[in-house]
């Protein structure tokens, strides 16, 4: 019998097996897909090569979440810095978001020009610096004595921030300004949405500013692709199996048994690497789907529409656009779309003078799941066009410059990572802990990582969750 099977490669799979590895724990991981990654994988189509949903790396920088994971683990990625982190194109502004925040700050006074910026950007860096410099947090929701060492855990935080996290982010940013345009508005919601999940009506201003301020951290280009990033990660694990989907999982008194198309797997404990929303799925057992369907009501059914193009372009690109428009684009629910550029060198990913390019933007999954098969078509065909056109329109780029184009819907998502909900858990003002499900469940020996579990979404965010899962498993 193994000591700990863990399902699904996705980031918080990956980075609890290669932890467990480390600690000197017998594990094996079982990825359904042949990539590692999940959201944060690299695939291939029609002999080419493309980032599944993430592109970004956050949290690598000196004593950040995920340069400490990997130094732990013992291995390093190949990354190259990116700056500006991400350049805005909103009307007819083109607004680099640098490192620098005085450069930033200079940038934002030709679009949106303010005489407060400079403060308020600063308590935007202050405040995410401060809070990826408080390391070591303990989470968990199991009994009342583990949610007041939680407490304990999160004093020094909530001391420091403690007046920015009683209201709306909207009220507290419209106040300390003393009003702003819907244009800048946009502008920063936009930029709150693809980290937070969520717009600043719903947010705090504490989790607000942490998603506004990451841009002023280091952040990072995966060269080969952000799938590497879990490649690399597990490197050390003897025991990984990939195209290795697991089908049945039966709770016996001292162990699971996970029934695969490879045979039978038993292991004394069980990470779950799937969605929170997902998870219940693969158990018969009573209990363990009542213990998940309980928090079926954080489920916003946020997903992602995800369009992939090959560029064959003499030009240059930066790593990452987000293109503001004035209005909601159909079929999604926001009015921002992120594209992200191959790196002009990463011959890894793409040939010379080739780009592999993935744009994503926010939709609701139920707009995809619950139509008829031909909408269905018509709809994605419509907003592929519709996004297509407008990445060229901004960029410049001729469409005869696309050798290959095609998308992926919440469907999509589903049918290759089993999840449809994208983008884990938002950080909205009623879903923070202890609400959040924490990384051990009530059940023996079960835990859970991932963006829909403690601490919510992206590498710093999954990574976060794991290194709390080993806290838990170790106490
Ligand atoms: C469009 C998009 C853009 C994003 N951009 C960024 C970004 O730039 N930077 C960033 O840091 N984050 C980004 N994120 C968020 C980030 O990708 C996710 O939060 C993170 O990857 C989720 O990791 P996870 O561990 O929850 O696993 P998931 O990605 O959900 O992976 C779960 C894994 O389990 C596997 N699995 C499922 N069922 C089975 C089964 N039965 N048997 C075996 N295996 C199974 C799946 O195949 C999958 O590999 C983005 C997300 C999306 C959707």
């Amino acid at each position: 019998m193994r000591e700990y099977a863990v399902l699904g490669g996705g980031i918080g799979g990956c980075t609890s097996a290669a932890l467990l590895n480390e600690y000197g724990h017998d594990v094996v991981l079982l990825e359904k897909e042949p990539n590692l990654g999940g959201c944060a994988s690299t695939f291939s189509h029609a002999g080419h090569h493309y980032n599944a949903g993430a592109t970004t790396l956050a949290g690598y920088h000196e004593g950040g979440i995920v340069r400490n994971l990997f130094e732990k683990v013992g291995v390093v990625p190949n990354l190259i810095a990116t700056d500006p982190g991400i350049v805005v194109l909103q009307g007819t502004y083109e607004i680099k978001r640098f490192m620098n925040l005085e450069q930033f700050v200079d940038e934002l006074q030709h679009s949106h020009p303010h005489s407060k910026h400079t403060e308020f950007w600063n308590l935007v860096h202050e405040i995410g610096k401060t809070f990826y410099a408080l390391n070591g947090h303990y989470y968990s929701n199991q009994s009342f004595q583990k949610k007041l060492f939680s407490l304990l855990s999160f004093t020094p935080m909530l001391k420091k921030f403690w007046p920015y996290l009683w209201k709306d982010a909207r009220s507290f940013i419209q106040h300390f300004y003393g009003g702003i345009t819907s244009d800048y508005l946009d502008f920063l919601d936009a930029q709150i949405l693809i980290v937070a999940q969520s717009t600043s009506d719903r947010i705090n201003f504490f989790t607000a500013a942490v998603s506004l301020g990451y841009t002023f951290n280091e952040t990072h280009y995966v060269l080969g692709g952000m799938g590497t990033l879990c490649d690399t990660l597990t490197s050390k694990v003897a025991d990984v199996r990939r195209h290795c989907a697991v089908d049945v999982i039966r709770k016996k008194k001292d162990r699971y048994i996970l029934s695969t198309h490879h045979g039978q797997i038993e292991a004394k404990n069980l990470i779950m690497g799937t969605s929170h929303y997902e998870s219940s799925s693969w158990f018969n057992d009573t209990a363990i789907k009542k213990y998940y369907n309980r928090y079926e009501k954080l489920n916003n059914h946020q997903s992602a529409f995800v369009l992939y193009l090959t560029l064959k372009s003499k030009r240059s690109f930066h790593h990452h656009y987000q293109i503001i428009t004035q209005n909601l684009i159909p079929h999604t629910i926001s009015k921002a779309l992120f594209i992200s550029f191959s790196d002009v060198c990463d011959t890894q990913i793409a040939p010379l003078g080739h780009y592999s390019v993935t744009a994503s933007i926010h939709t609701d999954a139920r707009c995809w799941t619950d139509i008829e098969p031909s909408l269905y078509q018509r709809q994605k065909k419509e907003l592929t066009q519709l996004l297509q056109t407008l990445i060229c329109d901004t960029l410049h780029i001729n469409t005869d410059e696309i050798i290959k184009s095609f998308a992926a819907t919440p469907k999509t998502f589903s049918k290759y990572i089993n999840r449809i909900q994208l983008g884990g858990n938002a950080l909205t003002m009623d879903n923070l802990l202890p609400r959040l499900p924490s990384n051990n469940t009530p059940v023996q020996g079960l835990y859970q990582v991932g963006d829909t579990s403690y601490a919510a979404q992206g590498w710093p965010g999954v990574a976060m969750g794991a290194m709390n899962l080993m806290k838990l498993i170790h106490e």
